[in-house]
């Protein structure tokens, strides 16, 4: 009987596509295999091979498989289960769960080429691969830090997961690390999860010092290469028993993992944006976990609203760590409110009085400084610059974003446009601007202030490399530079021991991004900067400038009050039906030509308001509204908590379906951001 292979091809279409088997091939193609298939005229992709049978199918030619690439599977069972989970919960096709969960390598037709590729390959890995070191990086737990390791094995008796909430330095890490000795000596596997920028060098080595070669690294910045090394070793007889890795690292195989660790749960860069799938890798790491009989560990400082509510509710299991390691003090955090001190005329430029008086004694006592400008993406909105008020879309509490061209706000949620305010409401200054101050602008009053400090930026454009990001590091804490001017990058799980004043030059700006999580944000960003200050040897101190003095947010931060942060933005999430009360799903339409895109997504507005009604909002361009010669638009689904996931995606699909057999539908596309972030 004639045999055929459903095959997963990199592709983001159908989930699998039918070949014949020909007989020469018949001993060889299994689950899990990789075939070289023919695709259209006179395309072949590598594909995987995804189920085995005897059913032929009908209404049209089938072709054969061309060659199997493997003797042994490349993707297991596991995985297997874990692709389709991925694929279902983000709503895209299985080819591309895989063209993200395989290294390039793996995909290609050709295999990689010999002779000097293969040097290369080896050296690369060897760089990666360190001699197990005695001595060792391997440290008692003081008492807070005993009684939460043994809270989280307690939990984990009756808990998938836990929710680890330490505030920075509280010795978060050296918890995980005494957990993951004993998953090793369990004889369990662990992954380690971190997001892209915090996996840097100084982790890396403190992870080394204590599991040498049992640990592997998976870095996106690795080469290929590299990262095919790992993968195989994975599947191999000899895995690594520790993956330390960023958010693709849940797509490797494992045998027997026992544990997951998510530092920085709370981390945006744990979504994937784009291409799909649209994943998060703290959930998805939760459900590998959860489909592997594996625990998962969500470490923080400053949890996220989602996890901290279902630690909340008795969901995860939840230990606090309240103590910093030796004691030593949190911060002091100066609110400077340079509203006030602009009208007062006392602003040195783009720095408070008491800020430079801060800068003045820490380079007095030969300590360093962190400045920080909270800048983040690229939406342009205004604001008064007298008074920092901020236009705000009623319905959807979030600000508006300012269109240049037709000069309108816009409300990238419900797509509502807005006039410009002539004066501002709030304080009736005439002139609302776009201003944003970059890191170059710092450097330069910096040097007008204090000539004789040295300085260093970093942002993208100085530490667009891996290397260069790390370099700035290492010069920083061996003290080459005394002034650190950054921005989001420096709030990454740096450990300096020198930094003994850490400057917020603009505390707001990130309170005003069309995103009802900026409060959220705010909150973390800000305190997760504020924990740089004064670790180890004295109390630091913190000069928080913010146009916004008597905001909720700011006084949680001074107050590291977590707790009413997450009351009051929870309320708001209530009300405005938001998550954790509400799942957003974000659907967006592309097609190459202008009118027809409008009329579609109006068309598609129009379909999905005929299911779920006022659940829908939009359509509307999003932030960036033209992808290589596509125009974009984005509708809004917000669905209660308790419906099924399932029900909603199959009437979205429903929808998709309908709208697509419209012949003037050629040519679109559509496709989803589940839990968009
Ligand atoms: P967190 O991850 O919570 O920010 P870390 O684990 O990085 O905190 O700990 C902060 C600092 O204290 C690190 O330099 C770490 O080496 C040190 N430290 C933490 N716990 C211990 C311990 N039990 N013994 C010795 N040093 C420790
Ligand atoms: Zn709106
Ligand atoms: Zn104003």
């Amino acid at each position: 009987m004639m045999r055929y292979a459903d095959v997963i091809v990199p592709l983001p279409l159908h989930d699998s596509y039918t070949y014949s088997i020909p007989s020469a091939l018949e001993s060889s193609v299994r689950k899990g295999c990789r075939v070289l298939v023919p695709f259209g005229k006179s395309k072949s992709y590598v594909g995987i091979v995804h189920t085995v049978h005897t059913k032929e199918p009908q209404g049209y030619e089938v072709k054969a498989i061309k060659e199997c690439l493997d003797t042994f599977p490349v993707v297991t069972e596991a995985q297997f289960r874990f692709w389709q989970w991925i694929a279902q919960y983000y709503a895209c096709p299985l080819g591309d769960v895989m063209n993200a969960a395989l290294p390039a390598r793996l995909k290609a037709d050709k295999p990689a080429k010999p002779s000097s590729k293969k040097n290369s390959v080896a050296t690369d890995l060897d760089t990666h691969i360190y001699k197990e070191s005695t001595g060792c990086g391997f440290h008692a737990l003081n008492k807070p830090q005993q009684q939460a390791f043994d809270a989280i094995r307690q939990s984990f008796i009756t808990k998938n997961v836990t929710l680890l909430h330490g505030i920075t330095s509280s010795g978060k890490t050296e918890i995980y690390i005494h957990l993951i000795r004993q998953a090793l000596s369990e004889g369990k596997q662990v992954l380690y999860l971190l997001p892209e920028i915090a996996l840097t060098t100084q982790i890396t080595e403190r992870l080394r010092s204590v599991f040498g070669d049992q640990m592997g690294v998976f870095h996106s910045k690795f080469s290929d290469a590299v990262r095919v090394a790992v993968y195989r070793k994975q599947l191999s007889d000899e895995p690594y028993q520790l993956v330390l890795g960023v958010r693709s690292s849940v797509f490797l195989p494992f045998r027997q993992l026992g544990l997951v660790i998510v530092d920085e749960e709370h981390e945006v860069s744990y979504k994937q944006q784009d291409p799909a799938p649209r994943y998060h890798a703290r959930n998805a790491a939760i459900m590998l976990a959860h489909q592997c009989g594996a625990k998962t560990l969500l470490g923080t400082a400053t949890p996220s609203l989602e996890s901290f509510q279902l630690a909340h509710t008795g969901r995860y299991g939840y230990v606090s760590l309240t103590t910093r390691y030796l004691d030593c003090q949190l911060p002091k955090i100066e609110v400077v409110d340079i509203k006030r001190l602009k009208f007062q005329k006392q602003m040195k430029g783009i720095f408070s009085p008491v800020l430079i008086e801060s800068i003045g004694n820490a380079l007095t006592h030969g300590e360093q400084v962190i400045l920080f400008l909270n800048r983040r993406g690229y939406a342009n909105f205004l604001m008064c610059q007298t008074c920092g008020w901020v236009p705000r879309c009623p319905h959807c509490d979030v600000s508006l974003t300012y269109h240049k061209k037709t000069n309108r706000l816009v409300c990238h949620y419900c797509g509502q446009a807005y006039m410009l305010p002539p004066s501002c409401p709030s304080c009736g200054e005439p002139r609302l601007s776009d201003v944003g101050i970059g890191t170059e602008k710092v450097e330069q009053q910096i040097h007008r202030h204090f000539p004789e400090a040295t300085t260093v930026r970093m942002d993208i454009d100085t530490a667009h490399t891996r290397a260069a990001y790390e370099q700035i590091i290492t010069d920083f804490s061996h003290h080459q530079y005394d002034i650190l001017i950054g921005t989001q990058m420096v709030t990454k799980g740096l450990d300096f021991d020198n930094v003994s004043v850490v400057g917020i030059l603009d505390a707001d700006t990130m309170l005003h991004l069309p995103d009802f999580r900026s409060a959220e944000r705010t909150y973390h960003v800000l305190a997760q900067v504020a924990g740089r200050a004064g670790r180890r040897n004295h109390r630091g101190l913190v000069v928080l400038q913010t146009r916004s003095a008597d905001s909720d947010i700011i006084a949680h931060v001074v107050h590291n009050d977590y707790e009413s942060m997450f009351r009051t933005q929870m309320e708001e999430r209530r009300q405005f039906h938001y998550p954790p009360f509400y799942r957003l799903i974000n659907i967006y339409l592309r097609h190459n030509d202008y009118s027809r895109t409008e009329q579609l997504a109006h068309e598609l507005g129009d379909l999905l308001r005929q299911t779920f009604g006022d659940r829908v909002l939009g359509p509307d361009r999003p932030a960036v509204a033209r992808v290589r010669s596509m125009y974009v638009r984005k509708l809004m689904l917000k669905i209660e908590k308790q419906a099924s996931a399932n029900k909603v995606r199959s009437l979205l699909f429903d929808i998709q379906a309908r709208l697509l057999q419209q012949p003037s539908a050629h040519g679109v596309q559509i496709y989803y951001d589940v839990d968009p972030m």
